[in-house]
């Protein structure tokens, strides 16, 4: 049986998603790094309609100086969607929502970073939506980790993320922005992939506990998926640079 809300078919007949997809089907994904020559790391991240561009300045001076902490650096995050992201012209202004996902997304990338080697110094991340059509703080979390790793920064290892949710009883995997409007829960989950540590897990909407489990399981392998592309990109970056150095020594 089909699953309509607010008269939007969100699953088929044939248990196909609104886009086609299959529960645990990904959006494609195209993944950038190095991306800006001004930024000293940077990265684009696309899922599916949503385009996440991230870039990462520091370690550098804090200003104001006071809050600068002897023995790390402070990591800033700013979450900002481009007014053009959305179909209704968004605000310049940053919204509570930017602010709490700033935070949000702030905590996720933490547990990641080896903060105490630059001390007294600030790691300043921005991750810029500039197509936003569901998951774009999961898409920011990818983008984000990769801009930090190409900045140099010392990582435990990569932070991956992704938003699963539920259906009816269809547990579906990568919500697009229908699903993540009209879907009975969505649950944006980020993870350490080496360590297995989550550290980003919210939910809006109701699950029971297996429901939960079988998310979270989804979550893991969409995860781990992801988790390679973002290897496979940071890897054709280092290729790139090792060929223009050559190209520069044999000039
Ligand atoms: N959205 C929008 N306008 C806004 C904020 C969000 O159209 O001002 C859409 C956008 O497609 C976004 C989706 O709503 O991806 C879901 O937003 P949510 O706050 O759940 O965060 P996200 O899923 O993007 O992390």
């Amino acid at each position: 049986m089909a699953i309509e809300r607010n008269g939007v078919i969100l699953i088929d007949e044939e248990g196909r998603r609104s886009d086609g997809r299959k529960w645990d089907e990904l959006r494609p994904i195209h993944i950038k790094v190095g991306v800006l020559r001004r930024a000293d790391g940077s990265a684009l991240v696309e899922m599916g309609k949503t385009k996440v561009l991230a870039s990462v300045y520091g370690p550098r001076e804090i200003h104001p100086r006071h809050l600068a902490l002897p023995d790390k650096a402070i990591l800033r995050v700013a979450y900002r969607m481009a007014t053009f992201s959305v179909t209704e012209r968004k605000k310049p202004q940053p919204s509570r929502r930017e602010i709490e996902l700033s935070k949000v997304i702030k905590e996720a990338l933490a547990p990641a970073l080896i903060l105490d080697e630059f001390p007294r110094t600030a790691i300043e991340v921005y991750a810029l939506v500039l197509q936003a059509d569901g998951g774009t703080r999961v898409a920011s979390i990818n983008a984000a980790a990769l801009a930090l790793a190409d900045a140099g920064i010392p990582m435990k290892d990569l932070v991956t993320a992704i938003a699963v949710g539920r259906i009816g009883n269809y547990i579906v995997v990568d919500l697009n922005d229908l699903e993540d409007k009209y879907g009975d829960a969505d649950m944006p989950i980020a993870m350490i992939p080496v360590t297995d540590e989550i550290t980003l897990l919210q939910m809006d909407g109701t699950m029971t506990p297996e429901q939960f489990d079988k998310c979270l399981e989804a979550a893991k392998r969409a995860i781990l998926e992801i988790y390679d592309l973002q290897k496979e990109a940071l890897r054709y970056r280092y290729l790139q640079i090792k060929k223009e150095l050559m190209e520069e020594q044999s000039k």
